[in-house]
């Protein structure tokens, strides 16, 4: 299956994206962490990137879109992908479209996992993030960590785009930006809603339920042809 993940900052598109990829089996494909991991190693990308994700503005369309298109073409998403923060933009959408029959692939759903606004901040103030690794947690759920990342036991801290104030203003961008993007997909029919306010395990449970219904709308739509 080919998914797009969408939702405010903090909705849990990395969580879930997580749990969908062991499902699915098909790799969970984050922009923001490629990008993280770009800023660690050191190169120009991340030098670049750095500039906007600290003032929580988005790294330009060219390189976000020629960065996706790249990881596309890699083996593992032979079988489909889950993408995470991509497409942000309408633009990026469209480019992701032109993009996939060339790979001869299409978009099965774009899930979008909604909270609220004030949610979206609570829930980013309690993010911590491994300065070695990039696993994320939230700080009120994992009180045992003590400062330390449960995978490889290097230092958690606050990402720099997670304080309040740069918060407020990626909620700004997703509504300028992003929002347009789910009028998009839901102009194309592929628009999937979940109420991502509940437990990870009922938000997860209810992605899989709605998947397994256009699976099953694809099938008799085969079926007919
Ligand atoms: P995320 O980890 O998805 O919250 O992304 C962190 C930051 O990375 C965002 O606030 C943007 O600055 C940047 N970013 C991630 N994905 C994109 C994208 N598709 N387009 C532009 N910027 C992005």
């Amino acid at each position: 299956m080919q998914l797009v993940l969408m939702g405010l900052p903090g909705a849990g598109k990395g969580t879930q994206g997580e749990l969908l990829s062991e499902q699915l089996d098909v790799p969970h494909i984050s922009t923001g962490a490629m990008f993280r991991a770009a800023i660690r190693s050191g190169g120009p990308l991340g030098a670049k990137a750095k500039e906007y994700i600290d003032r929580g503005e988005l790294v330009p369309d060219d390189i976000s879109i020629e960065i996706v298109k790249e990881r596309l073409r890699q083996d593992d998403c032979a079988r489909g992908f889950i993408l995470d923060g991509f497409p942000r933009t309408v633009p990026q959408a469209i480019a992701l479209d032109r993009a996939l029959p060339e790979l001869g692939k299409a978009l099965d759903a774009a899930v979008n996992i909604e909270i609220s606004e004030e949610e979206a901040v609570r829930r980013i103030s309690e993010r911590v993030i491994c300065s070695q690794c990039g696993a994320t947690y939230n700080r009120a759920h994992h009180p045992e960590l003590d400062g330390r990342c449960a995978e490889c036991g290097g230092p958690l801290v606050q990402r720099p785009d997670d304080t309040v104030e740069t918060a407020l203003h990626r909620l700004k961008v997703f509504m300028d930006q992003t929002h347009p993007v789910l009028t998009y997909y839901a102009e194309q029919g592929i628009l999937v809603s979940v109420d991502g306010e509940r437990p990870i395990d009922q938000v997860f449970q209810d992605i899989v339920a709605q998947l397994e219904k256009i699976r099953e709308a694809q099938r008799r739509g085969e079926a007919a042809r």
